[in-house]
């Protein structure tokens, strides 16, 4: 039998191929390669997705979270909140701006923010609060805005992993000031390479970030900023789209993925099952469970086990993340010792990422649970 891969994109392209190869191909013939009509398009098509009156696309989803500091001239002196329990970019882009990441910790149940905790993290200093819809799982964005507001804070959403996901109806996104995306390929839009995009509802903004794409110019040849060279190449915008006007439907094949894990996996003791954030509706990025350890052994070893055993079976897991950034070599500057963020510091240590995307069948997701349910019984 083979192996279940966590992520498999040949399916996708088996399904839509023909479509894709023909838009890359027309991008080939038009001799426009960079910027020009196709890319225009389809700034226009994700803002009317995500709900807002500007996109303006990128080179990655790491480059959009920097264009967004940057269009706010956040830097040196400025402190950015954020989770550590995410991909390195979000922080990494805070560090890259000369700005200091703040840390706060997570709530265990839907693995984003803490929102309980965040005023308390609010300083004279803070710039922005940078939430992370991790896992495609919304934030509370309703009380997050409400917070951010009280302290005049910009609000830079990564929706990097959260294409679709919706807070009370609307799409993450559309909420905070900025949204940032990436269509890295194995994102819920991904394309086929790196690309990114920002949406937000203010013209002027949009114009500032166009500039600093574009080597901090607004007329070629004259430059008013040091910017960066990021565009989204109209290879790509051509193939995001094509893909474009399937994401509801992938994103409801994800949704009763993870409804049927949840069915499937109910009665199962050792393992704690995701929590979409009420009043949220997820993207399923990525369907992560908790696997607890019996008590007296060590927690990440145990999951680890666990995860080793799944893989004999055939079914391929992943753990995003296993060590929280605050605790990364390259934040030990910041003093952040261990146990300063217990929340993040447990689920790094339980957290097993199963098969996840819109083409797994039935069958393969009860050979993950039987698989699961042998590894837990062997593990004890
Ligand atoms: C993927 C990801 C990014 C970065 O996107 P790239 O397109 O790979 O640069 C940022 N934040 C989160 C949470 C991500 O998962």
């Amino acid at each position: 039998m083979s192996n279940i891969p966590p992520l498999d994109l040949k399916r996708q392209y088996q399904a839509i191929g023909a479509d894709v190869s023909a838009a890359v191909l027309e991008v080939l013939a038009s001799g426009a390669y960079i910027g020009g009509p196709i890319v225009q398009n389809f700034e226009q098509q994700f803002a009317t997705y995500v709900g807002t009156t500007a996109c303006v696309g990128c080179n990655s989803g790491t480059d959009a979270l920097y264009l967004a500091l940057r269009a706010m001239n956040i830097g040196a002196g400025d402190e950015v909140i954020t989770t550590p329990f995410t991909f390195i970019a979000t922080a990494e882009t805070i560090s890259g701006v000369g700005a200091k990441p703040v840390f706060v910790d997570i709530d265990l149940a839907t693995f984003n923010l803490d929102l309980s905790q965040l005023a308390a993290a609010i300083t004279p200093r803070t710039k922005a609060i940078m939430p992370v819809h991790l896992f495609g799982n919304p934030v509370d964005m309703t009380e997050l805005m409400s917070i951010a507001t009280q302290h005049h804070l910009t609000v830079i959403e990564d929706c990097a992993q959260a294409t679709g996901a919706k807070w009370q109806g609307k799409p993450v996104g559309s909420i905070g000031h900025f949204g940032c995306f990436s269509f890295f390929p194995t994102k819920n839009l991904g394309a086929c390479g790196d690309g990114g995009a920002i949406t937000l509802n203010d013209a002027r903004l949009a114009a500032d970030l166009q500039m600093f794409r574009e080597h901090g110019s607004r007329q070629r040849y004259y430059h008013e900023a040091i910017g960066v060279n990021s565009r989204l190449d109209a290879i790509q915008a051509a193939i995001l789209r094509v893909k474009l006007p399937h994401l509801d439907l992938w994103n409801q094949q994800r949704s009763a993925v993870a409804t049927r894990y949840q069915q499937l996996l109910a009665n199962i003791p050792g393992i704690i099952t995701p929590q979409v954030t009420s009043g949220g509706e997820s993207a399923w990025n990525q369907y992560t469970i908790r696997v607890v350890a019996p008590t007296g052994t060590d927690a990440a070893a145990h999951r680890d086990r666990v995860r080793a055993s799944l893989q004999e079976a055939g079914v391929i897991s992943m753990i995003y993340y296993p060590l929280p950034l605050h605790l990364q070599a390259v934040y030990q500057d910041l003093g952040y010792p261990v146990g300063s963020f217990p929340n993040t510091e447990r689920v790094s240590h339980e957290v097993l990422s199963l098969p996840m995307f819109p083409e797994l069948t039935f069958e393969e997701q009860q050979r993950v649970v039987y698989a699961l349910k042998d590894a837990i019984d062997t593990c004890r």
